[in-house]
């Protein structure tokens, strides 16, 4: 009998999708095979899981009714039962888990244990939208499960590099002290793509190096020696640069006076903030960047400068905010591959010495920094999962081996 292949799930729940991969440790090596992933969307409504093989082609579909859908634990058991009935070479010994928030007290992915459990839980009134998702299915698998080891990584922990005054915002100390503080998210992208940039650059180890993930959600890094210094998301998932449907950072001015003309109460202010502002409500017309490009709506094209704008100001910040400025990164779904958004917020950082070759920018390559630019230039497609995987491998370490 043939023994099977250790691998690793990664789940990243969401309120209404459940994604997930799985990873192989390929032999004699630290590189990790990516197997299969996937994700159940429409989560509470009515639920659709699709899986892609490491090719990206379909391997299986499938749809719930209303009824059903609305069951996380029953979608949860579902996606293991046909992960495992699909990978009949390996045997999952592990899930990696995506987790929003970890405090300041957590800086380093954690073995799931019922005491991370509840201090993961003390946190949800940091992150109430999505903290309590990304926790349910840790609860889940180990009712159900209990065999199979977790590991729980943060997307906050990569900035718990980040001086205290970076940290900082001009309260008084006693809500800093009880942590009104800015903690950073995107920080496992951000720590996948310092490494990568590293691995192919040795020599911007110790440079200045700022990180533009711009995605539906947006926040930007500065990266020194490989550690984080400072990023624009600070508290919550709103601060920053526009989103698709969120704000970025607005005056707070703006929100007292709402409340106090416009009656707004908790719930209206969270949904204008988080699902009515960004591009979709500066354009009116989608929180899609690709849509917004197509379009000739003016406040579409208005849309798309203010977030060009918002960006390249946020680079100038975060190299004041570090001291220098060696290396400009684009990462995620509009900075991997929209060539004109990248040309956009380049042309506003020229006096900064920041220059694009339009043709290598156009083809996408890894490097698109003209030849007479002062500061080199890169675009480096993001793997948040192959990250987690690698931290599950890394916190099981010795206690799993090959199945
Ligand atoms: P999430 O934050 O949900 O992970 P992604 O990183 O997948 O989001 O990014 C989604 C965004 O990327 C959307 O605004 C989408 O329009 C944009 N995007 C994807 N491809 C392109 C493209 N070719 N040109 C412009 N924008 C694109």
């Amino acid at each position: 009998m043939t023994s099977k292949q250790a691998a690793y799930l990664v789940l990243n729940a969401g309120s209404s999708s459940l994604k997930f991969s799985a990873f192989r440790q390929q032999a004699a090596s630290a590189d990790l095979e990516t197997l299969l992933s996937g994700q159940i969307s429409g989560i509470g409504s009515s639920a659709h899981f699709a899986a892609k093989g490491a090719d990206r082609r379909l391997l299986a579909e499938h749809r719930w009714d209303d009824k059903d859908s609305l069951c996380r634990d029953t979608l949860l058991q579902y996606v293991l039962r046909w992960v495992r009935a699909t990978l009949v070479d390996d045997e999952i010994v592990a899930v990696g888990h995506r987790v929003v928030h970890g405090g300041l007290a957590l800086g380093q992915p954690m073995r799931v244990s019922p005491q991370l459990l509840d201090q993961l839980d003390s946190l949800v009134p940091l992150a109430p939208l999505h903290q309590p998702h990304n926790l349910a299915p840790m609860r889940i698998l180990a009712k159900n499960f209990p065999d199979l080891e977790q590991v729980a990584c943060f997307d906050t922990a990569f900035h718990s590099s980040q001086p205290a005054i970076a940290r900082s915002f001009a309260l008084p100390q006693a809500l800093t002290d009880e942590g009104v503080c800015s903690y950073g998210f995107h920080g496992l992208s951000y720590e996948y793509v310092t490494s990568q940039l590293l691995e192919n650059r040795p020599d911007l180890a110790e440079g200045h190096v700022v990180i533009c993930h711009l995605g539906n959600g947006s926040s930007l890094c500065a990266v020194k020696g490989g550690r984080s210094m400072d990023t624009s998301m600070g508290f919550s998932a709103l601060d920053g640069v526009p989103m698709g449907t969120r704000a970025g950072s607005v005056d707070p001015g703006v929100i007292l006076y709402l409340m106090r003309e416009k009656k707004m109460g908790l719930e209206e202010l969270e949904d204008l903030l988080y699902r009515q502002s960004g591009l979709l409500g500066v354009s009116g017309v989608s929180n899609d960047m690709q849509v917004l490009q197509a379009s000739d709506d003016p406040r579409a094209q208005k849309a798309v400068d203010l977030f060009c704008f918002r960006v390249a100001k946020e680079v100038a910040a975060l190299a004041a905010s570090m001291g220098g400025l060696d290396a400009l990164v684009f990462t995620a779904g509009i900075g991997e591959n929209s060539p004109e958004i990248r040309a956009l917020i380049a042309e506003r950082l020229e006096w900064l010495g920041v220059k694009v070759d339009a043709a290598a920018n156009r083809n996408r390559e890894y490097y698109i920094a003209a030849t007479d630019s002062k500061v080199p230039v890169f675009v480096i497609p993001t793997n948040e999962e192959m990250m987690i995987a690698k931290h599950t491998i890394n916190v099981l370490g010795q206690t799993i081996g090959h199945a």
